[in-house]
């Protein structure tokens, strides 16, 4: 039984590593955010600004209409569905679409607007009587490219000038190598004319190999007046590097996020001595859970299989969501659950994280999360069954206990969460169930 525990921790230990290079990969997880995102992340958080000039006034707006932009793209922007900028946009797009241009780099995360608002700066910037390139927007790959494109013709779709003839002609998307190709080595695109370069995504982006170089290659060639736009959904230390050295002289918008809170979660632990046990608890209080929607974390791929299978043989409806699986795999699979397709969703911590589906109020950590060095997982924790304070519906964890050191574990992540409780808003109060 102990070899089975090391080749678990093995698998554990591979899958967060990323060996496949697919589950823990950011490009992947940007793309699989992207697929099953279909509205925006509300956010109330403030959002920081930092302008390039600080006496400019500064201009947000709260309707598209005061952005003036042309009539086609503004009914673009409502045959989307868009009733009023998002956050984010309500600063972003006025700077972005001011004469003259200007620089900007915005930070907020995955789901709030960026893709939309820089769509529709690029969109606004063409002329469609110039018949050459004018817009480059870079992507870390091609599937996440691809995406961009879409949105692109979706905004587009009244501005036949620039959709039926001209679109792939006056913004260009690709990854920096090929784009690189393009500007240089092929001469498709002729850099000196860009006037609106867009990096996306640029953490992921510097997550890989390479594109960091290509990217300020390509800056590079541009025109000293050309408008550069660089997003990120996060910004961490050398994504701030990278972005100082793409984007000169640039506004700054960062909207953080919102915070996520345990003081309306209710948390239980239940106390078993195997993982049969806890199987069999969970069977137990099955009925129960399947009231809402619940999701169940398992540590490794392998338990989570099983887990998914006994239950199945128990006559349960479950999905199983795993590291195997590809991205758009994972998406249909989320999908059918957020649809209520099915009401319990089995999932390693590596497969769902970034992936909040907001109507779920049963989380049940079959395992409870530890690091590689199997020591308390207190963010992930949080992640699993915190809630943003926005939504605050109230929510049930249950922690399933199998050992003592499971236990003590369990005593760690409470510990840590009642002592920073004033920093974190968040408490952990567990009980017997
Ligand atoms: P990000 O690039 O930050 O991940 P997106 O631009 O992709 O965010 O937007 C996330 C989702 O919200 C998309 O489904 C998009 O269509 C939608 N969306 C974007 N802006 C608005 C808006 N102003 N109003 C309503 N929905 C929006």
């Amino acid at each position: 039984d102990s070899w089975a525990q090391a080749v678990d921790e093995q698998e554990a230990a591979a899958e967060s590593v990323n060996h496949g290079g697919r589950f823990d990969d950011k490009a992947a997880q940007s793309l699989l955010n992207k697929l099953i995102r279909n509205n925006l992340v509300n956010n109330t958080n403030q959002v920081e600004v930092l302008q390039r000039d600080p006496n400019s006034p500064l201009y947000s707006v709260k309707s598209f209409e005061e952005l003036r932009l042309k009539p086609q793209l503004l009914q673009g922007v409502y045959g989307l569905g868009f009733n009023r900028p998002s956050k984010i946009q309500e600063t972003a797009l006025p700077m972005m679409l001011a004469e003259p241009p200007q620089n900007l780099i915005a930070q907020s995360q995955s789901g709030t607007g960026k893709t939309a608002a820089f769509v529709l700066a690029m969109l606004s910037h063409v002329d469609p009587n110039k018949r050459y390139p004018q817009c480059l927007c870079v992507s870390p790959t091609y599937e996440l490219a691809l995406q961009t494109g879409k949105v692109i013709e979706l905004m587009g779709k009244h501005y036949p000038e620039v959709r039926l003839v001209y679109l792939l002609f006056l913004i260009v998307i690709g990854t920096p190598g090929t784009m690189l190709d393009w500007c240089g080595k092929f001469k498709f695109i002729d850099p000196k004319k860009i006037m609106v370069f867009v990096l996306d995504e640029a953490d992921v982006m510097i997550a890989t190999q390479g594109h960091q170089d290509q990217s300020i290659r390509i800056q590079r060639m541009l025109p000293k007046n050309c408008q550069m736009l660089l997003f990120s959904a996060t910004f961490e230390e050398t994504v701030w590097n990278f972005a100082q050295r793409i984007v000169p002289e640039p506004n700054i918008i960062k909207l953080k996020r919102e915070e996520e809170t345990l003081d309306t979660i209710k948390q239980y632990y239940v106390l078993c001595n195997s993982r049969e046990e806890k199987f069999q608890a969970l069977c137990n209080i099955y009925g129960a859970i399947t009231i809402a929607q619940a999701m169940i974390f398992c540590h490794t791929r392998k338990t989570a299989g099983w887990l998914a299978g006994e239950l199945s043989r128990e006559g349960h409806q479950v999905a199983l969501l795993s590291g195997e699986m590809q991205v758009e795999q994972r998406a249909a699979v989320i999908d059918r659950f957020r649809d209520g397709k099915e009401k319990v969703l089995v999932t390693t911590n590596v497969c769902a994280r970034g992936i909040d589906v907001e109507q779920v109020s049963v989380v049940i950590n079959f395992d409870l999360p530890v690091d590689k060095d199997g020591n308390p997982d207190n963010e992930t924790y949080l992640h699993r069954i915190g809630r943003t304070g926005r939504f605050g519906k109230r929510g049930l964890a249950i922690n399933m206990v199998d050992s003592k050191m499971s236990m003590n574990i369990l005593n760690r992540i409470q510990e840590h969460f009642s002592k920073s409780a004033v920093t974190t808003h968040a408490r952990t109060h567990t009980h017997n169930l």
